[in-house]
């Protein structure tokens, strides 16, 4: 038998393989769930959601209570495995899965009060206010928050009654796995049951049989579930993309605000949804607050994100690598000045990098560019600071830097984003939502107004 002829009979694996984007090595690998499994997994979920339903919102929570002790006592193998799985550095993986068991009790206790029974009445009726489950729910999640994404959108659909069929991203579905393990020591069967694969699984479970679709991811996709969403009016509540406005006024404490800008540029080496990457400084500022961000930048290190005192991992994969490479050569190309960076690194790595004299004819101003690039462009007014901030179809967060808080606040409050902060990053005390304005939102999670979405709120009334 040829060679050729061999390969072409070898039969094709269907198994997800993950791999460390850090080393490409295989991290491990599961079964890809089959398409045509999924309304089934789907009709099973209909039917282990009539029992988990039948329980108060306090029974519900109480069952998911003692959870909360095992993925702490898990988060420091959670937190290794989503860093081999996508890359970030280890101290932020292990912090990210103590984030999730850390505040699971807090956060069990704020759905139940969110959830409960609301009196309307006036002089004639009563009228009870009920947060009744709304059926099957499929939780759709990204690589960039392996274990925060899979939590903030499985535990409020659990508690609201929902059974879940839960899709972790291709790129990190181990840790999901593991995430998933944990709750199901403690749920009855069928109540949270993982599905394996990329968009075609993804799309398959949209297209199915459920009632409620929970998705963050990015703007492309959540167009696209919105349209397979739509002739079946199923509930959609999707968390998007965004491009994150900093704005730098004339009178800020420049050692914060570059501070911020770094930090929040190059955090998980920029795949963040909230990552800063549009930086709008006054014109009278710019060079010292450059000068500030560039030495900053120098004091990063990148590399291992399992060595010690490494802040900066590399991309994803390939594909998003090449992404950002082809933003910041075009914008090189169309006149942008590098300041740091701006160069490829072996592997999956892109050096952080600081882009100044663009502007918003250049496609790292107007698209999500996910990955470690802090693009910085002079503003001459107010008015000018906010009409650029706003020059966009995202409105996920935003940030204004500035000493005198009436003008910064004034600025902030004509911002177009769904999260502004003020001499801080864009999210808010405990209890506010995690909410996308324009194209980064549609429907919205966390804090109570966000935890009511995962439910079909029912008036049941009567004569006085
Ligand atoms: P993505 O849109 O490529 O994939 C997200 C998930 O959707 C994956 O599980 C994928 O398999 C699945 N999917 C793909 N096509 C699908 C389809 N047609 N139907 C159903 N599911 C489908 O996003 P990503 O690359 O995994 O994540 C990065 C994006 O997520 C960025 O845009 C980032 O800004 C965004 N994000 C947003 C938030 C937020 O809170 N707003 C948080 C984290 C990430």
């Amino acid at each position: 038998m040829s060679t050729a002829a061999s390969a072409a009979d070898a039969p094709v694996s269907t198994d997800l393989i993950s791999m460390d984007p850090a080393t490409g090595q295989e991290v491990g690998r599961v079964p890809r769930t089959p398409i045509e499994a999924i309304p089934k997994l789907v009709f099973a979920a209909h039917q282990a959601q009539r029992g988990w339903g039948a329980l108060t919102h306090a029974q519900r929570a109480e069952v998911l209570r003692p959870a909360a002790a095992r993925l702490k006592a898990e988060a420091r193998r959670l937190g290794e495995l989503a860093s081999r799985e996508m890359g970030k550095p280890l101290a932020e993986a292990v912090g990210e899965a103590n984030y999730c068991a850390d505040g699971f009790a807090a956060e069990l206790d704020e759905i139940v009060a969110a959830l409960a029974d609301a009196v309307r009445e006036d002089k004639r009726v009563t009228s009870i206010l009920r947060h009744a489950p709304l059926g099957v729910c499929a939780a759709i999640t990204p690589w960039n928050f392996p274990i925060l994404m899979p939590h903030q959108s499985v535990l409020p659909a659990l508690v609201a009654g929902n059974s879940v069929l839960l899709k972790p991203s291709e790129e990190t579905t181990l840790v999901a796995c593991e995430y998933a393990r944990i709750l199901n020591e403690f749920l009855p069967p069928g109540v949270l049951t993982p599905v394996f694969g990329d968009g075609a699984q993804g799309r398959a479970l949209v297209l199915a049989d459920v009632n409620l679709i929970v998705f963050t991811g990015s703007r492309e996709t959540g167009k696209r579930i919105l349209g397979d969403a739509g002739p079946g009016l199923k509930r959609v509540i999707l968390e998007l993309g965004g491009k994150d406005p900093l704005v730098v006024l004339e009178d800020a404490d420049l050692d914060a605000a570059a501070a911020f800008a770094v930090r929040n540029s190059f955090r998980n080496a920029g795949q963040v949804c909230v990552s800063t990457e549009r930086i709008y400084v006054d014109a009278r500022i710019r060079g010292e607050f450059l000068r500030k961000m560039v030495e900053k930048t120098q004091a990063l290190r990148q590399g291992d994100p399992r060595a010690e005192g490494v802040n900066v991992g590399p991309m994803v994969n390939a594909r998003q690598k090449a992404k950002v490479m082809g933003q910041i050569d075009a914008a090189i190309a169309a006149g942008a000045s590098v300041l740091a960076g701006g160069e490829s690194r072996e592997g999956n790595f892109v050096a952080p990098t600081i882009l100044a004299d663009v502007d918003h004819r250049m496609e790292i101003m107007r698209e999500e560019t996910f990955g470690p690039v802090a693009c910085v462009q002079a503003f001459q007014s107010d008015d000018e600071a906010v009409r650029l901030a706003n020059d966009t179809p995202f409105g996920l967060g935003a940030a204004v830097f500035g000493r005198d808080l009436d003008r910064a606040g004034a600025v902030a409050a004509r911002i177009e984003a769904g999260m502004v902060g003020i001499n801080q990053g864009c999210g808010g005390a405990d209890g506010c939502p995690w909410v996308g304005a324009k194209e980064s939102g549609y429907g919205f999670h966390t804090g109570p107004e966000g935890h009511r979405q995962f439910a079909q709120v029912r008036v049941i009334s009567r004569v006085k």
